[in-house]
């Protein structure tokens, strides 16, 4: 393969007009990953920015690591992300067989061979190589034998080459070339006859169609190994695009210690959109100008492999939840309440879910989450006696006290409980006692809230209504 063009399309690859074909490819050990998450949003966007196919494959071979919990929790994270996958999701340890089949079919055709080695001669060149400070790479002397007769334990290893140099001309990585003298000859079907996982992902890919392999840059030494087995087939090389890592803020490679790093961690304690994690994770390691918030269209309209950044990004939290307060206030009332309304316990009845509808624009504003929003929405449910808030309960002695007789005097005398009317009713009562307008909106929002903060004080007077405003507020005269 001589690297002599720039182009991926001509050097290794399917041509980019040819029906574009990704996937993503989990193995289900854990939750989704945030590094997962962001490989499946470029997959997914990649294939419909180019009218292509977005795949699923769950690398499930690993018996001892998979579980079913992490199955689900990728399968709930994807479409929580809005990541739909066209067709059925293929599950990998069940096509077993068929990764057997090509290792057979590699031993027929001479790219693969029987080996024999047993654990003290491989023991024994480990032990060499280490001496020699070298890798192990295993060349094994069955390379070039006849395979033994008889049922004597083996297992299959790739013949690869040994002369020359591979090349991946890289979409995000660029032109990259390992002597092939560098490979080993790594093991294709053990010896109880289940496939490794670098055949199965090559086998499966194939299969599947796939045209472009967007993935962790953790996985671009893989490629060179995978890669002989591809030629050896005689099958189509794909397009490679290997991402770099997200880094933690310190500069690390983003991990537990880092704290959150599964999606579901994003939804569930963090209370995020998924709007607005879909757009972070666009935006770390993918660029279009100075763009920050970018819808769906918008990035499907613009996303191509050249927008991937060569250098690892950070993740930083802040940006994400400002994105997040962003992508809230945009958000439609009703569907936010709905949200927010799951996050009650006990569960908010229809009327107090209506109720949390109509306090959303007031919310909106002040909350950079669900749980903001959640917390700022306690007030409309309390039980009188309101408890009050440490932080309030100064606002409510001495001065506040014949404030809140006088409120509780001009508001009961009212006709209309509206937004205008109270908003009139309550200057007159500070013009009355020779205050300022924010000397009695504090006792009245700590009456009505028991905080110090809360929504503009006209709208919690409107949205409590009448009776259970003045019922607050009457409960906090004290004598
Ligand atoms: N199963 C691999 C992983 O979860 C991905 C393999 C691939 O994308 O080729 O890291």
């Amino acid at each position: 393969m001589g690297a002599t063009s720039e182009s991926a399309a001509t050097v290794s690859g399917t041509p980019e007009t040819a029906n574009i074909v990704t996937r993503f490819a989990p193995s289900p050990t854990g939750y989704l990953h945030i590094g997962g998450a962001r490989t499946a949003l470029f997959n997914w966007l990649y294939a419909k920015a180019k009218g292509g196919t977005f795949l699923l494959r769950i690398e499930d071979t690993d018996r001892a690591r998979s579980t079913q919990p992490a199955i689900d929790a990728i399968l709930t994270s994807m479409q929580w992300l809005g990541l739909d996958w066209d067709g059925d999701a293929v599950f990998q340890f069940e096509r077993a067989a068929r990764h057997a089949e090509v290792a057979h079919q590699m031993v027929e055709s001479g790219h693969a061979y029987r080996c024999y080695l047993t654990h003290e001669e491989l023991a024994a060149m480990r032990a060499e190589a280490e001496a020699a400070k070298r890798p192990l790479r295993v060349r094994s002397p069955w390379r070039d034998r006849t395979p033994e007769a008889g049922d004597k334990p083996y297992v299959v290893r790739l013949k690869a080459p040994t002369e020359g140099a591979t090349t991946i001309v890289d979409r995000v990585q660029g032109s990259i070339t390992v002597q092939n003298s560098e490979l080993d000859d790594l093991i294709l079907l053990r010896s109880d006859g289940t496939p490794t996982y670098m055949l199965a992902v090559v086998v499966d890919d194939h299969d599947m169609g796939v045209t472009h392999v967007i993935r962790g840059d953790d996985h671009l030494n893989n490629a060179f190994r995978q890669l002989p087995i591809i030629k050896a087939m005689n099958w189509p090389e794909p397009v490679y695009a290997h991402v770099p890592m997200i880094h933690g803020p310190d500069g690390g490679k983003l991990s537990k210690r880092h704290g959150a790093v599964g999606v579901e961690y994003y939804r569930d304690e963090l209370g995020m959109l998924p709007e607005a994690v879909d757009n972070y994770l666009l935006r770390l390691g993918w660029g279009h100008g100075d763009d920050e918030i970018i819808s769906r269209e918008q990035a499907v309209a613009w996303f191509d492999l050249d927008g991937i950044g060569k250098s690892p990004s950070r993740f930083d939290l802040k940006k994400l939840q400002n994105l997040n307060g962003h992508y809230i206030r945009e958000a439609d009332d009703a569907r936010l309440a709905t949200l927010v309304a799951a996050r009650f316990d006990p569960a908010l009845s229809e009327d107090q879910r209506t109720l949390l509808e109509r306090a959303m624009p007031s919310l909106k504003p002040r909350a950079a989450s669900l749980i903001e929003l959640a917390d700022g929405a306690q007030f409309l449910f309390r039980q009188r006696p309101l408890a009050i808030a440490a932080e309030a309960e100064p606002l409510l002695a001495g001065n506040a006290q014949p404030l809140l007789a006088a409120l509780h005097t001009a508001l009961d005398a009212l006709d209309d409980w509206d937004t205008e009317a109270l908003e009139s009713a309550v200057r007159q009562v500070a013009e009355d006692a020779g205050v300022k307008l924010g000397q009695v909106a504090q006792p009245l929002r700590a009456a009505l809230t028991g905080r110090k903060t809360s929504p503009g004080i006209f709208d919690v007077l409107v949205l409590l209504g009448r009776e259970e405003s003045l019922g607050r507020i009457a409960d906090q005269i004290k004598n």
